[in-house]
C-alpha cells in the first residue's frame, strides 16, 4: 500500500531567520579581530529559537550570552526577534561592535509602537508578554503611555480615548481580531497595524489545511520557538494526532501506526536538515514499497 508524506511548502526557515543566520555566519567568517577590536563574537540571547541551529553556530564561533552584563568587548549580534531599547543603549555604551540581525518586520512593529505612543495613543500589544520580540516592541513605547497585553486589560481600561494596536509578528489573525473587537468596544478611536508577517500567515494556513487531511501531523521546531508552539496548537485543534518534536530522535513507530498520510510542517526557525532527518526516519519506519513525498500548499 502506498504511504504519503506531505510537507507544507512554507515549512522551515523564513526570510528573517535565513537573513539572521547569514549575518551570523558572515560575522563568524570575518573572525574576532577583523576590525581591530579584540574579543568574542556573541549573540544577545539565541539568534533564532532553535537549539540545534544555535549549537551549529556555536561550532562556527558564535557564542550566546543571556544578558548585556556578560558582555565586555567584541562583536554582539542582535537576534532576529530584536532586543530592548535599553539593552541596545547599554551595548552602545560599552563600545562593542553591534551587528544587527533584527528581522525588518520586527523593526516595523517596534517603529509603529514608538510612533503611535508619540502621537498620544495608548498601546495594545498582541503577543506573549515574556517573548523577547514583545519585550522589544514594548520597550519602544514612550514612557508613561498605558500598555495593554491581554484582552482582559483592554476590557478593563479606564480613561483611554484612543488606542493603537500592534502585533507580535508570529501571532494568529484570530487572536489579533479578538483584541481588535475588545478595543473597539472600549475605546472611541482604534488604529490597528497588522504586523503579523506574511510568512507566518501562509505557514499557519498551509499547516491547518494539511492537518485536516493527514492521518498524523508532525510539527517540527524548538520547544522555545513561539511560532512553532503556536503551529502545534492550531494543528492539534484540527488533528488530535499532532506531535510537536524538535528532531527525528523523538519519533517512534507507534506515532505512525495505522496511518497512511503523514503531514509535516515546521516553524520559521527550523533548519532544513532537521526536516530532512525527520523525513528519512519516517521512511525508515514505513517499510513499504511505495512512499510518495510531496509538497502541500
Ligand atoms: S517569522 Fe516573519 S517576522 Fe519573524 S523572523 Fe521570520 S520573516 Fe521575520
Amino acid at each position: 500500500m502506498t504511504k504519503k508524506i506531505l510537507i507544507t511548502k512554507s515549512a522551515g526557515f523564513c526570510f528573517g531567520v535565513k537573513r539572521a543566520i547569514a549575518i551570523a555566519v558572515e560575522t563568524a567568517g570575518k573572525g574576532e579581530a577583523e576590525d581591530g577590536k579584540e574579543g568574542p563574537i556573541q549573540s544577545l540571547g539565541p539568534i533564532i529559537h532553535n537549539p540545534q541551529a544555535v549549537e551549529r553556530l556555536q561550532e562556527k564561533g558564535v557564542g550566546v550570552v543571556e544578558s548585556v552584563d556578560e558582555i565586555a568587548c567584541g562583536k554582539v549580534i542582535i537576534p532576529s526577534h530584536g532586543v530592548t531599547r535599553s539593552d541596545r543603549s547599554a551595548l552602545e555604551g560599552k563600545g562593542v561592535t553591534i551587528v544587527d540581525a533584527t528581522c525588518p518586520f520586527v523593526t516595523k512593529a517596534q517603529e509603529h509602537a514608538k510612533a503611535l505612543s508619540r502621537d498620544g495613543y495608548a498601546i495594545v500589544v498582541v503577543g506573549e508578554p515574556d517573548h523577547p520580540e514583545v519585550k522589544s516592541i514594548i520597550s519602544y513605547i514612550e514612557k508613561g503611555v498605558p500598555v495593554f497585553t491581554t484582552v482582559a486589560e483592554v476590557s478593563a481600561a479606564k480613561g483611554v480615548r484612543k488606542a493603537g494596536i500592534v502585533v507580535q509578528t508570529t501571532q494568529t489573525f484570530d487572536n489579533l481580531m479578538s483584541f481588535v473587537a475588545a478595543a473597539m468596544r472600549r475605546f472611541p478611536e482604534v488604529r490597528v497595524f497588522n504586523t503579523i508577517c506574511n510568512a507566518t500567515t501562509l505557514r499557519q494556513q498551509e499547516s491547518t489545511g494539511l492537518a485536516g487531511l493527514a492521518d498524523v501531523m508532525f510539527v517540527l521546531g524548538g520547544y522555545n520557538s513561539a511560532n512553532t508552539r503556536r503551529l502545534a496548537e492550531i494543528c492539534k485543534a484540527i488533528n488530535s494526532r499532532t506531535y510537536h518534536i524538535e528532531t527525528e530522535r523523538e519519533l517512534s513507530p507507534s506515532m505512525i501506526e495505522g496511518a497512511s498520510v503523514a503531514g509535516v510542517t515546521a516553524g520559521a526557525s527550523t533548519p532544513p536538515w532537521i526536516i530532512a532527518g525527520v523525513l528519512d526516519r519516517l521512511k525508515e519506519f514505513w517499510k513499504c514499497d511505495r512512499i510518495e513525498v510531496s509538497f502541500y500548499r
